[in-house]
């Protein structure tokens, strides 16, 4: 018996990272798109993890489904953390990677920064039709440098330096999600949800 949780993102790029990690599960993953179209939940939580848990609330309750949804984003220390929770809609309301990239380099510009020691940060969390609330988090560091380098990725991937001279966006989904954000908090999510699994599935 397999169980119908709805991810909730539009982001195809976040999808495959975290449908790789469902993998081998007793789970059939629906993706929003593949139910109807949706308005968007209003994010208006004021931690990753508060607008993880607004979105798989959100969406749970629209499509009658569990539902997992991640918020995650990028914290620069010389931009005193931002964009944070804003990192999606950091040029606006309808930013894309492109314009949030661009804002990005010009704000390390402003202040003066070529570099800045960075976190990608991820929240998860899993709402079944019951209620029940399953969560994790992960972070990882490394520096934003304003040359981009790699066509991997997505998002900030290609200013995202993992040592002195790699890109987030230089690595594969594999190699990526060994070691970031996503990855961290995938590995303590996966266990946990599918031990509930296992104890409401027959
Ligand atoms: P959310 O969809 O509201 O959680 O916003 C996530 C935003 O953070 C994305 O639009 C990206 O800008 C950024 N982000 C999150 N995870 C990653 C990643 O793995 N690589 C690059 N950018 C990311």
């Amino acid at each position: 018996m397999t169980k119908k949780i709805v991810i909730a993102t539009k982001n195809l790029d976040k999808l495959r990272e975290l449908e790789i990690a469902f993998k081998g599960l007793p789970v059939e993953i629906l993706s929003l798109a593949d139910i109807a179209e949706f308005p968007d939940a209003i994010e208006n939580g004021e931690t990753f993890e508060e607008n993880a848990e607004i979105k798989a609330r959100f969406f749970s309750e629209k499509t009658g489904l569990a539902c997992i949804a991640d918020d995650s984003g990028l914290e620069v220390e010389v931009l005193n953390g931002r964009p944070g929770i804003y990192s999606a809609r950091f040029a606006g309301y309808h930013a894309h990677d492109v314009t949030n990239n661009y804002k990005l380099i010009e704000e390390m510009e402003k202040v003066g920064a070529t570099e800045s020691p960075a976190d990608y940060y991820c929240a998860l969390c899993f709402i079944d039709t019951d209620g029940t609330k399953i969560c994790s988090a992960g972070k990882v560091t490394g520096t934003i440098k304003v040359d981009a380098k790699g066509q991997g990725g997505f998002g900030y991937d290609p200013y995202f330096y993992i040592n002195d001279d790699k890109t987030m966006a230089e690595l594969t989904t594999e190699e990526k999600d060994l070691i970031s954000h996503r990855g961290v908090a995938l590995r303590n999510f996966v266990p946990k949800l599918k031990e509930w699994l296992s104890c409401t599935l027959e």
